[in-house]
């Protein structure tokens, strides 16, 4: 090779080669398609929600009660793509924080939110000692958050309010609505465009009525609260949220969930329920304008 020739590959060739293979590699990792997608697993009886942003940011709310949701992302996710950019965990309670576990030791996550409780079980310790080994950065959710999930995307955390006085979840403000630890629940809207959906983990009716006078919590979907348990979705709550559609996350279970008061209140509403122990994973995608089912 002349010198010209070796100049060329150098300086022209080989940086275009590379230019190349990282804007298709960023194009693989992510593969986002300018939609939001957010996808209600069938977990059993209990809470997996997986968010693709439309930049390509990928979010999951709660892990369900097994390493189930391993599976899940395998369909969902590239094989090569290990990270999660961020976990909510709505409350420690097993149903909702197990598959995380899994998720920690086999993913990259980059950041938790969770509520600030003390509260202790194998799964939960187990999840909080593993996320300390990872060096994940944890968040405490607090009311008034707003949480950027990408440039167009926001989780605005309506509860709750934040850490407890005397650092116990049974005193300061938790407490005036409930000792429940479902009542600690993380509950939120996520925004993108003129689509919502609003996430109450497993709150109850006392939370939700004192979410009611401070929020607009009106949203195209609902991701119905404990299971369909007759303790959440009030009259008066769902006729604030209005949800064109709801989800319940459930399966088998000796609760009576989901309850036929709950959906008995949703049909009256108007809202067009899906259930995850009738079928597979229930997808859902919004192009900022309309939230629609896939
Ligand atoms: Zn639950």
């Amino acid at each position: 090779m002349d010198a010209q020739t070796k100049n060329l590959i150098k300086f022209f060739l080989v940086p275009l080669l590379f230019a190349t293979i990282a804007v298709w590699a960023a194009g693989w990792q992510r593969q986002p398609d300018f939609l939001l997608h957010v996808n209600f697993y069938d977990v059993g009886q209990g809470d997996s929600i997986f968010i693709q942003t439309f930049q390509g940011n990928q979010i999951l709310i709660d892990g369900g009660p097994t390493d189930q949701v391993l599976q899940y992302l395998g369909e969902d996710m590239p094989f090569y793509d290990r990270t999660i950019d961020l976990l909510v965990l709505t409350h420690p309670h097993a149903d909702h924080v197990a598959g995380f576990v899994d998720i920690l030791r086999r993913y990259k996550v980059t950041k938790i939110i969770l509520p600030e409780v003390d509260f202790h079980s194998q799964t939960y310790d187990e999840f909080l000692a593993e996320a300390n080994d990872k060096g994940v950065e944890l968040v405490y959710a607090k009311q008034g958050q707003r949480i950027y999930l990408d440039k167009a995307t926001v989780f605005d955390v309506y509860y709750p309010y934040g850490q407890a006085a005397g650092g116990s979840f049974t005193e300061g403000f938790v407490s005036q609505a409930s000792q429940d630890l479902n009542d600690t629940s993380i509950v939120g809207k996520l925004s993108f465009g003129k689509t919502s959906i609003l996430f109450t983990g497993d709150a109850g009716i006392n939370i939700e009525s004192i979410l009611l006078p401070q929020f607009n919590l009106d949203a195209d979907l609902l991701k119905v609260g404990h299971h369909g348990s007759r303790h959440s979705t009030s009259v008066p709550f769902l006729e604030e949220v209005t949800p064109e559609f709801a989800v319940i996350e459930v399966g088998e279970n000796n609760y009576g969930h989901p309850t036929q008061e709950v959906l008995d209140k949703l049909e009256q509403v108007g809202s067009q329920v899906f259930r995850t122990d009738q079928g597979q994973t229930i997808r859902f995608v919004s192009d900022g304008a309309n939230l629609y089912k896939q």
